[in-house]
């Protein structure tokens, strides 16, 4: 089960959300503290985020450790964005190891993460995935379908296969959209901006915890917490 972070607010460096925290996601690339499926993040990493009049985000993706990218680390202090999407990678055992398996995923507008696993059988057949990774593929469905559909693809998807883990989390440059499907979640509000991270990057007593099976909207104008099974199908 990999790990993920969303952050969405004032612009901030890549380095003070990915790097620098305590817990953080290199940090939980080799220690996480509140995984339960895999024990170490080593698979590969990737950051995307979005930069001032320009739709598209930028990406950077690799299949080795995020320890092992001394470069990353030098340009990081000095990249700023106000929306941003980073995961570290723990591969499910048969899927394969290459830097186009490591999230975030894109069509070249939104970006989405997956921790867990599904079925690929079940999932209806996409065109233009990224690669042949289970969460490629369900990156692909949920972004022809379009994320104000996320929760009921999750819901879809999950009905089909019900051994399946459905974290998601996905930005479109204006607002963060986060799904608790079998695996844990939590939510930092703070003045700067609001942060969405598999587990908490510090012990700030401000962290609180997503519920399972649950739809989170982040917007500037504040955020929603919806039960996926509530939602209009
Ligand atoms: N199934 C995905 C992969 O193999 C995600 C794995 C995870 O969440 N650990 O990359």
């Amino acid at each position: 089960m990999c790990r993920h972070l969303g952050w969405l607010g004032r612009p901030r460096t890549l380095s003070s959300l990915v790097l620098e925290p305590p817990s953080s996601l290199l940090v939980q690339s080799w220690a996480p503290r509140r995984q339960r499926y895999g024990t170490v993040n080593a698979d590969g990493w990737g950051v995307g985020f979005y930069a001032p009049d320009r739709a598209e985000p930028a990406r950077w993706r690799s299949a080795r450790p995020l320890w092992g990218d001394p470069s990353f680390a030098s340009v990081a202090p000095v990249l700023r964005s106000g929306c941003v999407v980073a995961a570290v990678r723990s591969a499910t055992v048969g899927m394969p190891l290459e830097e186009s398996a490591a999230a975030p995923f894109t069509d070249g507008r939104a970006l989405l993460s997956h921790n867990g696993r599904v079925d690929r059988a079940v999932l209806p057949p996409v065109r233009d995935a990224e690669s042949t990774v289970d969460s490629a593929l369900l990156a692909a469905l949920v972004f022809d379908r379009g994320l104000d559909a996320l929760a009921a693809t999750v819901a879809e998807v999950g009905a089909a296969d019900p051994a399946a883990r459905l974290n998601l989390l996905a930005a479109d440059g204006t607002r963060l959209l986060a799904t608790t499907w079998g695996d844990t979640l939590s939510v930092l509000v703070t003045d700067q901006g609001t942060a969405l991270a598999s587990e908490p990057w510090d012990d700030d007593p401000a962290w609180r915890d997503v519920p399972d099976h649950h739809l989170v909207e982040v917007t500037p104008d504040g955020l929603t917490l919806t039960p996926i099974g509530e939602l209009p199908a």
